[in-house]
């Protein structure tokens, strides 16, 4: 089968660090000659058509679907369809039912189209596809890891030693994990997996039903940067394994609109960021940035201001807490006209929700990045060459920093220990006190001769990222094997069930979007089918 044959169809999870990659995993297959379609919620289509666009331009046949999402019907609030949206942590539980009801609006799509798409390929926390391909028929059903092979490693060796068990509700016992290509330390804290939370047990046995039942595990990683973990894990899951990341290194120079339209509109126009950073010295800005999710309690948030501002450097923050929160409001803006944004107004843009941040890391100005280390930023800071000051705050990210200042030596600690809930209540959610931002910032932005080895180690590794996604190398060879594997794959079952593979023109595919000309094409589709 050609691969111009091919369809693809992606299922991301609702949340950034998940529909990021898979946008990006879209762009390398159309650009393999494959037909892609992204299925997923109005909003969060509405977040990522400008990047999905940036793909069409390029001459890439890569779609948008939207789904309802059916959180109204379980009393989530309308348009409430993304991780980041969730204030509440009382509501993840209904957001995940929410997430698995989405099987029902998939299936009905799928039965509408006149012809089945040869591969599906789910975010890992999205197992519920896994009943849809089984009942509708899909050729190929492969899976897409989000976090670092080192997380996923060592939450599967911990499982498997029984570590988890053994120290139970114990968050804090220390344990080293076992089996593990390298020394790690840590505890459940700082160790947990994905749904390994009271409540959601039966998500997590679907997670690793889906899991040890798929086609193949794709991996947004490179053998380059994680070769052992990635092998390893291969072996521990005894399924065809890919790398083919990190995804976000296939970015090139010419990429401005994709890069700039990354995940959602920025709140401070790319195009501005970019004249304020051309105005600066290479390598002397940091940026400040905790992801989609992650939150800092206020008087964290007057540590690390104080702290910045003592360092004397200049820097971007993206600042989400600025919305949210009154403290934060009052300390960036006061009254008498001397809050924080104020006194470092000649070097300090404060940026009040999203940020480009792919713009930001791929400018020569920007010479550091404090992170909260999910595994996007952790590939985007690598793929660009910036050092990391590692600031974790929940899930794997502690997995991340270990990864970037222990194995790769391109990452400074904050001195986090434990994520933000485990932090003592008398400590009023502080885990790092301005003097000690000071110093961090420091040693990561100059750090004398170790600093210039790290540096020069952050370069190293964002030049083998870069060839590792470029024609003959590792990840893209391993891109390629898929799209093979899944051809040979759909041609072999779809023969086996006697199904047509008689691929309708691409033009004419049901391609579901928030265009009405598209909606129209899914209703033409289902009436085909019925
Ligand atoms: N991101 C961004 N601007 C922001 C915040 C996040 O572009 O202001 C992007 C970031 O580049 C990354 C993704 O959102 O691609 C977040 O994923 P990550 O795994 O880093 O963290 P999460 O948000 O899942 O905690």
């Amino acid at each position: 089968m050609a691969s111009s044959e091919l369809h693809f169809l992606l299922v991301p999870l609702v949340a950034q660090g998940h529909i990021i990659p898979m946008v990006d995993l879209a762009r390398l297959i159309a650009s393999r000659g494959a037909r892609v379609t992204i299925v997923t919620t109005p909003v969060n289509a509405a977040r990522n058509r400008a990047a999905v666009d940036s793909a069409k331009r390029a001459g890439l046949d890569v779609g948008l679907v939207e789904l309802p999402f059916p959180g109204p019907q379980l009393g989530l609030p309308e348009g409430m369809e993304n991780a980041d949206q969730m204030v509440d942590r009382g509501m993840y539980l209904k957001f995940f039912e929410a997430i698995w009801k989405m099987a029902e609006p998939l299936e009905q799509y799928l039965r509408a189209l006149p012809r089945r798409p040869d591969c599906l390929i789910a975010d890992a926390c999205n197992p519920w596809t896994a009943g849809v391909c089984a009942s509708v028929g899909i050729p190929a059903r492969l899976v897409l890891h989000c976090p670092s092979a080192y997380f996923l490693l060592a939450v599967h060796n911990l499982s498997a030693h029984g570590v988890y068990d053994r120290v139970g509700d114990d968050e804090m016992e220390p344990f080293e994990v076992p089996d593990f290509p390298v020394r790690a330390v840590g505890n459940k804290a700082t160790f947990r997996g994905f749904f390994q939370w009271p409540g959601v047990e039966k998500e997590h046995r679907d997670v690793l039903h889906a899991e040890a039942t798929a086609d193949g595990l794709l991996l947004n990683t490179s053998r380059g940067l994680e070769g052992v973990f990635v092998d390893a894990y291969a072996a521990a899951l005894g399924r065809k394994t890919w790398a083919v990341g990190p995804t976000c290194a296939s970015l090139g120079a010419d990429d401005a609109d994709a890069m700039a339209g990354r995940g959602n509109r920025a709140e401070v126009d790319a195009g501005v960021i970019t004249a304020w950073l051309d105005a600066r010295p290479p390598e002397s800005v940091l940026y400040i940035s905790f992801g989609s999710i992650a939150q800092l309690p206020a008087k964290q948030v007057t540590e690390l201001a104080l702290g910045l501002e003592a360092s004397g450097r200049p820097f971007i923050w993206a600042i989400k807490e600025a919305k949210s929160d009154a403290a934060v409001k009052a300390l960036l803006n006061s009254e008498d006209g001397g809050g924080f944004e104020e006194r470092v107004r000649d070097r300090g843009l404060l940026v009040r929700g999203w940020a480009p941040q792919v713009t930001i890391l791929s400018h020569r100005a920007t010479g550091g990045f404090l992170t909260h280390c999910g595994w996007n930023a952790t590939l985007e800071a690598i793929a660009h060459g910036v050092p990391a000051l590692t600031w974790p705050s929940f899930a794997d990210q502690f997995c991340s920093e270990r990864l970037l200042v222990d194995v790769l030596r391109v990452g400074v600690r904050s001195g986090v220990k434990v994520p933000a809930m485990n932090v003592p209540e008398e400590a009023q959610g502080v885990q790092v006190a301005s003097g000690d931002v000071e110093k961090a910032v420091a040693e990561l932005m100059d750090g004398g001769e170790e600093g210039a080895a790290r540096r020069a180690r952050a370069k190293e590794l964002a030049k083998e990222a870069r060839k590792a996604m470029e024609e003959g190398g590792a990840s893209c060879s391993d891109l390629e094997d898929m799209i093979r594997y899944v051809s040979e794959l759909s041609r072999k079952r779809s023969h086996e069930r006697g199904t047509s593979s008689t691929p309708v023109p691409s033009a004419a595919a049901a391609e579901l979007g928030s265009k009405k000309g598209e909606k129209i094409e899914a209703d033409a589709a289902l009436s085909v089918q019925s």
